[in-house]
């Protein structure tokens, strides 16, 4: 019988929580990747997953990235992350993310959480009716940041984006620079909004057809297919929907010199990154890119939220990029294997 802890992807977790609460009927896992510089702050995902198994490695892979992301932004705060495995039609109800808030306070502190995927602001305003340990909350100061995660997030892919193309292609501006972009919601609408101001040429796809068009027409971006997004000619792939997508099959399909961009987990597995590598594909490692998010609701939770710090930690992200693609270049050794080097340097798992 495979237990837990022989597991691909339990990488030493502290531990790891199931929940599940008769009156409302929601199952949650909260996966604690590592405390070692604070307590674990990660988003819940809410999602409907296949099968169980599914839930469980998605929460062990998005906490040990959490661990790694907040170490390398420099946060004293651990990784941990939640899923919560919505049913078929995806139910969610007030009384459901009270339970989920309960949850997270029977922890005691140990785990911070915030919005993801499938959760809003308002959810989190739920969670914050049962418990402490949370972030992400509608800010009342304008001179604070909090709330949505995503506009940060969507700020330090893009100033990722534009230090990937001046390494890589030697680029200063981005007129006409072209980027393809998978998943146009908070994280990737943001990104094609701020590259669209800067005169990129922009290819986007998105399972939200609608929306897609909707923001196509907005911005001046082109909507291509689902399947063709991840093949077009272009100078830069920007993955901003769901993990897993760079394996073997896609990499060897790809056409840009340059993948960047926010979702979590891109690569299907570690080999993939020496795939990306092999290929002279320069690629930010996606938790080092993406943790504008992480930077606002961290600071917002640790009770420093101005929002000049916030942006000023975020204008950063650039630098520690550089930092990575230029040990990269002189180790020989995939980015994603440099960023992983510094941050279990840093959370103490050298
Ligand atoms: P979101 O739900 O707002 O947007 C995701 C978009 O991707 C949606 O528009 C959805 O329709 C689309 N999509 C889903 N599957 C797709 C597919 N196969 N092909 C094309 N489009 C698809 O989520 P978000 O907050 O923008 O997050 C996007 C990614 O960034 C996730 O991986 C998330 O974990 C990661 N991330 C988000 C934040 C944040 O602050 N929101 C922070 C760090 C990382």
């Amino acid at each position: 019988m495979s237990v837990m802890w022989d597991l691909p992807d339990f990488d030493g977790h502290e531990a790891v929580h199931f929940f599940h609460d008769h009156e409302t009927g929601l199952s949650a896992i909260i996966a604690l990747h590592s405390t070692h510089l604070g307590p674990g702050a990660g988003g819940t995902r809410f999602w409907h997953y296949e099968n169980r198994e599914t839930a469980v490695t998605d929460a062990l892979r998005l906490s040990r990235g959490m661990s790694f992301k907040n170490a390398l932004a420099g946060l004293p705060l651990g990784g941990g992350k939640a899923v919560i495995l919505a049913d078929q039609n995806r139910t969610k109800t007030p009384d459901m993310m009270a339970a989920f808030g309960r949850m997270i306070d029977s922890l005691a502190g140990r785990y911070v959480t915030a919005e993801d995927v499938g959760i809003s602001t308002a959810d989190m305003v739920e969670v914050a009716k049962q418990t402490a340990f949370v972030s992400g909350l509608p800010v009342s100061n304008s001179g604070h940041a909090g709330g949505d995660p995503g506009p940060f997030t969507a700020k330090g892919v893009y100033l990722g984006v534009k230090a990937a193309v001046a390494h890589k292609l030697g680029r200063k501006d981005m007129d006409g620079v072209h980027v393809a972009i998978q998943g146009v919601g908070s994280v990737g609408g943001g990104l094609a909004r701020l590259l669209a101001k800067d005169g990129a040429k922009l290819s986007i796809a998105d399972i939200n057809k609608d929306h897609a068009q909707t923001l196509a027409d907005e911005i001046g971006a082109e909507v291509v297919g689902l399947d063709d997004v991840m093949r077009l000619e272009a100078d830069v792939f920007s993955p901003n929907a769901l993990g897993a997508i760079l394996d073997t099959v896609s990499i060897a399909h790809l056409n840009v010199p340059i993948v960047a961009g926010g979702a979590n987990n891109q690569l299907a597995t570690p080999e993939d990154g020496q795939r990306l590598f092999d290929r002279e594909i320069l690629f930010a490692p996606d938790y080092v890119i993406n943790s504008g998010g992480i930077i606002s609701v961290g600071l917002e939770y640790l009770g420093d939220s101005d929002v000049t710090e916030v942006n000023s930690r975020v204008d950063r992200i650039p630098d520690r990029l550089t930092e990575i693609w230029d040990q990269s270049a002189s180790l020989k050794l995939p980015s994603a294997v440099v960023a992983d080097k510094m941050a279990r340097s840093l959370i103490g798992r050298p």
